[in-house]
């Protein structure tokens, strides 16, 4: 990222009972193997159920030759339990990690022993940091986190992050660009490292409407509509969603973005048909 916008995804483990031998997860990180991605990232559960099986991802990611990123969340951990998950990541070959707090439990508060070590993300990415062995990143939130009291905060946030090692952030989804370009002025101002857009494309209507429940972010106008129209198609859903995602990230590719990270949702095909139409590829892109 030093010399040039990166292009990368994210996956997650599947359940066991959808995928139980990795086969389908490998074939989609194979498929997207030729987009030449300068990573995949791997989320972690912070229910604790998809541990080992992230572990899993991260060796299939390594055996195709290329760069694995594994979330790693802090809450339900001491440093003990970290050092552990940290020392079997090393052994594997993985050399970035994403810190991150995790999201508090249901019916927890932040004072129920949950965090154990580790109340903000910022705590774990310096014992990560610290470590030597790891380049961190960490999370960031153009539109604001649930939690986020101001714009000025989150900034403290990220600069505290920064300041305990994290050396790049992606952010969460958005659909607006000019909500992250305003973010994206503020936040150099507060930090150095590169930020990552993170781009979801929207394959279906309700699921997409229950993340941006979840989320917070805005949805413009225009795409709220498609929402609506295709609610219940998700053939159509999907042609129009992939034309938003490639429109989306085309604009920030030329507004100098540091980098795209794809929120694949585990579906290679739909992903490489919005790089096609970018016409965008990793290490080295057009
Ligand atoms: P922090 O950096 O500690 O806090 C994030 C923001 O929350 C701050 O910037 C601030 O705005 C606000 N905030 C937090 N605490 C306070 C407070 N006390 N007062 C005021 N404001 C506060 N979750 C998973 O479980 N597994 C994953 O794999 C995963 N991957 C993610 C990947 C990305 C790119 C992103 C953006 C999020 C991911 N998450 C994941 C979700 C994340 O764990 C939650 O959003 C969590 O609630 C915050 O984690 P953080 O690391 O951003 O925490």
């Amino acid at each position: 990222m030093k010399d040039r916008q990166a292009l990368s995804f994210e996956v997650f483990p599947p359940k066991p009972e959808m995928d139980a031998d990795l086969s389908g997860i490998g074939e989609t990180i194979s498929d997207l193997k030729t987009a030449a991605p300068d990573f995949i990232s791997v989320t972690y559960g912070a229910g604790g159920n998809n541990r080992p099986r992230a572990l899993d991802i991260a060796a299939v990611i390594l055996s195709n030759g290329m760069n694995p990123l594994s979330h790693l969340t802090a809450v339900g951990y001491t440093s003990d339990d970290a050092s552990r998950v940290l020392d079997s990541l090393e052994d594997l070959g993985v050399k970035n990690i994403l810190a991150l707090r995790g999201d508090i439990p249901k019916g927890q508060g932040m004072d129920e022993g949950a965090w154990k070590n580790y109340s903000r993300a910022s705590g774990l990415v310096r014992y990560v940091s610290e470590l030597g062995q790891f380049c961190v990143g960490g999370a960031a939130y153009p539109e604001g986190h649930q939690q986020s009291v101001s714009r000025a905060a989150d900034m403290e946030f990220m600069r505290e992050k920064e300041e305990a090692g994290a050396s790049f952030f992606i952010t969460q989804l958005f659909f607006d660009n000019d909500a992250f370009l305003s973010f994206r002025d503020d936040a150099s101002a507060a930090v150095k490292s590169p930020i990552i857009a993170g781009i979801m494309p929207v394959f279906r209507a309700r699921q997409i409407k229950r993340i941006v429940e979840i989320s917070g972010c805005r949805v413009p106008e225009k795409l709220s509509s498609l929402l609506d129209l295709y609610l219940d198609d998700d053939a159509s859903m999907q042609e129009a969603g992939i034309d938003y995602a490639a429109r989306q990230i085309s604009a920030l590719w030329r507004e100098g973005v540091n980098g795209i990270h794809i929120y694949t949702m585990n579906k290679s095909k739909g992903v490489l048909e919005i790089l096609r139409r970018c016409g965008l590829r990793g290490r080295g892109s057009l």
